[in-house]
């Protein structure tokens, strides 16, 4: 089968189209036909080198399709149901042997594609302001690069859940699709600086929560954003890592919380998974949620993918099409 693959960590050049052998699932794992393959920035750290994998390494982390084959001890799933599935490797590539129990079902009503494009970014939208901070009605929120895959989705369950959001993007066309997805106040980051526009919006009492996933440039000022006994919620690095933080400052700047959480503590537990992805998908199929892919190429093209991520060029979700 066709796989992307790197043998040495590097920049987007260093993504392979190449020959590797289909795998057979094992027990308690099933093969799936990818349909589609979802790009996350954790790809980029991965073949980066920023997270460290095991080389020669089929990147990628989430994918869909049709269940080709079962292994032994697999009960439930058949040749011809419909998955997804995030957290693992090996998803940039036309099959995956997948454990079952990291298995979504797609619903009917549901295109595999779309499911795909929700999965990852659409359970870390819904962890982010359901568990790490239950957002609640008549709170305000900063959402860092709004129009992103994630900020897209989580400033809509922001809205469902009756918070005003607030929201950085970097171009008028992103703003424009901000806006789209519910945000009540843009602020082009590019071009003002965001901390006065938050204490201005926020008549200078801070705010209670910013969910940042742009790290290095923007830490230091979400932190200045927040109210007393305020949530800095940082959950990605877009812009690189952020230096290491004396604890002393949250006492200084308020009392703060800081919480550096991810997905793999949030969706691994299958009822929670159940959970999340039941509301994900629930919410699409009612026309609650809108998913937007922001940009589909064939998996040939991963490297192009992967550039145009890291070069801020995208909007929504990125998919691969084997
Ligand atoms: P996005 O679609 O949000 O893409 C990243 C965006 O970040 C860009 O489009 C850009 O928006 C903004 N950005 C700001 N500065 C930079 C920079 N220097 N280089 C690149 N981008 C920059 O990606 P995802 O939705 O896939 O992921 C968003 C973040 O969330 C990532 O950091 C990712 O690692 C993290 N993440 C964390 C998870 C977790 O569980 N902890 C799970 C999923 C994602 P703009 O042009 O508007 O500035």
């Amino acid at each position: 089968m066709k796989a992307v693959r790197f043998h040495e960590h590097g920049g987007a050049e260093v993504l392979r189209y190449e020959d590797i052998p289909t795998p057979t699932p094992g027990e308690g794992q099933v093969l799936v036909r990818h349909e589609a393959v979802g790009v996350n920035f954790k790809d980029t750290y991965e073949r980066s080198g920023a997270y460290k994998v095991p080389l020669p390494f089929t990147t990628g982390g989430e994918a869909g399709g049709v269940v080709e084959a079962v292994g032994a001890g697999v009960s439930g799933l058949n040749p011809g149901d419909r998955v997804v599935y995030q957290g693992t490797g090996g998803a940039y590539a036309e099959y995956a042997a997948v454990a079952a129990s990291k298995l979504v079902p797609v619903p009917e009503g549901l295109e595999t594609k779309l499911a795909v494009a929700a999965l990852l970014q659409g359970l870390t939208a819904h962890y982010l302001c359901t568990s790490t901070f239950p957002l609640q009605a008549g709170q305000t929120c900063l959402v860092h690069a709004g129009a992103g895959g994630v900020g897209l989705l989580l400033t809509q369950m922001a809205k469902m859940r009756g918070a005003t959001v607030i929201t950085t993007v970097s171009t008028a066309e992103k703003e424009a699709l901000s806006r789209a997805a519910g945000a009540d106040h843009v602020i082009r980051y590019s071009e003002v600086d965001f901390l006065p526009e938050v204490k201005r919006i926020t008549g200078g009492k801070g705010l209670p929560v910013v969910f940042d996933s742009v790290g290095k440039d923007t830490f230091d000022r979400s932190l200045e954003c927040l109210a007393p006994r305020g949530y800095l919620v940082l959950f990605g690095q877009s812009s690189g890592r952020v230096a290491p933080v004396d604890p002393q400052t949250l006492n200084a700047k308020g009392s703060l919380f800081l919480t550096r959480p991810t997905l793999a503590h949030y969706g691994t537990d299958p009822e929670e998974l159940r959970w999340r992805s039941g509301e994900l998908f629930d919410w699409m199929r009612a026309g609650q949620l809108t998913v937007r892919i922001g940009l589909e190429l064939p998996l040939a093209q991963a490297a192009d993918a992967h550039r145009a991520l890291e070069g801020r060029q995208t909007a929504g979700k990125v998919v691969l099409v084997p």
